[in-house]
């Protein structure tokens, strides 16, 4: 009953609109490394998935996340992420 709004971020592979928690943030920070961010705190440009497989499929075919964080996703990344996937 409290008027608390949940922050909602677009996942890039369905381009919905979700609660953050239901969110993966991969980051790409200012040193230009990448994480994958659990902690949604870390600094650096953020692109949000979905903790879903599907989506994730969905992200690889359309290029959401590079196209989010405007460059290549390194392999170990995407391993990392698939791995986050339910
Ligand atoms: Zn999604």
């Amino acid at each position: 009953m409290n008027g608390k709004k949940i922050p909602q971020r677009k996942c890039v592979g369905c381009n919905e609109m979700k609660d953050k928690s239901l969110l993966v943030r991969v980051v790409k920070t200012p040193e230009d490394t990448f994480l994958v961010d659990a902690s949604g705190r870390a600094n650096g440009r953020g692109a949000y998935i979905c903790k879903d497989i599907e989506c994730f499929h969905k992200a690889m075919k359309n290029k959401g996340l590079e196209r989010s964080l405007k460059c290549k996703i390194p392999e170990d990344i995407v391993k990392r992420l698939e791995e986050e996937m339910i």
